[in-house]
């Protein structure tokens, strides 16, 4: 199964648990500023999604939405 998610930065408070949570590697740290001046997780576009939705459980904050092609 393949699938993707879309990340709401703006709504992402930096906690990591989705990339803990992710088997694939897919969600990775960076830099840059959201509005509220947390670093926003992003996603590794070299890494496979499979859309487990495993990432989006965990969110606190529900900044990532999942889709399956
Ligand atoms: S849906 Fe699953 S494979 Fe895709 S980014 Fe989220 S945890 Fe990783
Ligand atoms: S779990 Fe949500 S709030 Fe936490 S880093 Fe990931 S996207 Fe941001």
């Amino acid at each position: 199964m393949k699938g993707y998610i879309k990340i709401n930065k703006d709504f992402c408070k930096e906690c990591h648990l989705c990339i803990s949570a992710c088997p694939k590697g897919c969600i990775i740290p960076t830099k840059e500023y959201n509005s509220h001046g947390y670093h926003p997780v992003a996603t590794d576009e070299g890494k496979e999604c499979t859309g487990c939705t495993l990432c989006a459980i965990m969110c606190p904050e529900i900044a990532i939405e999942v889709y399956r092609d």
